[in-house]
């Protein structure tokens, strides 16, 4: 089958062609796999993580890729809940134990044998995937493969993100950087949270204009005071600034939830300039996302099919991979990018 690589760590300021392609062995099964057709597998910032190094592979080279849809084309002797043509999908979590402390308070995505496709398995920028059936999803019905592929990551992500926040209705909530996973947070919070505000903090024009158009209350620089202060905030920013300056606009009591797997280097002495009284005292806290749960997709993936959530989508050839990590990269932000196969 074809594939995407990535064969070892590189920038990508330097170089645009970061994967390369190759003809691997199609993936075999186990008794509890399924083996999916890959139709379509969207892209993230997280591919530039593990190509730069940030969100290191466990080895090279590997096919990237954890928003995996398609078809079912074949089944283990054991797999009870899929058949052949299901339409599925897969995401960021790949596998976990099953038996430690975090699997067994529903923190999968905490758990030390935590697999994440893409990174610790070949992931789904190839002509073939295949999971365990119970790592898997049936896709919402009326969405097409490329609709659905970016659910399995910023929408599932996000979802764990929004919850992570602790939000109750009719509360304030923030949102920093204005890209695919905090444009499907805003529509998943709205519906969820029909009283809630929520304010927009984003670098450019445009990404404000959207924000407004799908009904954010209020939208403004990352430098600019909100009108109002806020009970809690979701980061999706690469840097650190943004998040930062915010956390003087949250409530006591307030948090500041961080999605990203890593930060980038360039401007890491802005957490110097967090001022305690201002920033962190009244009990205001700062928490992580890691990962992602099963719960986190399967309940996303109900939410997405009933508001219905269709990301805004950018589609580019499979043979066009490098371009579309590229053009994350140079943030040319349209919406989710996604490759089909052909
Ligand atoms: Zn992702
Ligand atoms: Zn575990």
């Amino acid at each position: 089958m074809r594939a995407w690589l990535i064969t070892e760590i590189t920038d990508l300021e330097k170089d645009d062609r970061p994967l390369k392609l190759a003809e691997l062995k199609k993936p075999q099964i186990k008794e509890n796999e399924i083996l999916i057709k890959v139709k379509a597998c969207a892209v993230c910032h997280t591919e530039i993580d593990e190509i730069e190094g940030r969100a290191l592979p466990s080895f090279f080279p590997i096919v990237p890729g954890h928003q995996v849809v398609g078809e079912v084309i074949k089944i283990g002797e054991k797999v009870k809940k899929f058949k052949i043509g299901d339409r599925v999908g897969a995401g960021w979590i790949y596998s976990a134990c099953g038996k430690c402390e975090f699997c067994e308070k529903g923190l999968e995505n905490l758990c030390k044998d935590f697999k994440a496709t893409g990174r610790d398995i070949n992931g789904g920028y190839a002509e073939y995937f295949k999971i365990s059936e119970d790592f898997a999803f049936r896709l919402p019905e009326n969405f097409t493969y490329e609709e659905s592929a970016p659910l399995f990551c910023a929408g599932a992500i996000g979802y764990r993100s929004l919850r992570l926040t602790n939000i109750e209705d009719g509360q304030n909530l923030g949102l920093i950087g204005f890209g695919a996973s905090n444009h499907l947070i805003l529509k998943m919070a709205l519906y969820l949270y029909p009283n809630i505000k929520i304010f927009v903090f984003s670098r450019t024009e445009k990404e404000r204009e959207l924000a407004k158009q799908l009904g954010a209350y209020w939208a403004g620089d990352i430098e600019e005071k909100p009108p109002e202060k806020i009970h809690c905030a979701i980061d999706t920013t690469p840097v650190w600034k943004p998040p930062f300056f915010i956390l003087r606009h949250l409530l006591p009591n307030g948090r500041l939830v961080i999605n990203a797997i890593r930060k980038e280097e360039i401007d890491k002495e802005e957490i110097l300039n967090i001022d305690y009284p201002r920033d962190l005292w009244l009990e205001k806290e700062i928490k992580s996302v890691a990962n992602v749960t099963r719960r986190d997709i399967s309940e996303f993936l109900n939410i997405a099919e009933k508001i219905p959530i269709k990301p805004e989508i950018e589609i580019y050839p499979f043979e066009k991979a490098n371009e579309a990590v590229v053009d994350i990269k140079r943030r040319k932000i349209k919406g989710a990018k996604v490759l089909k196969m052909e």
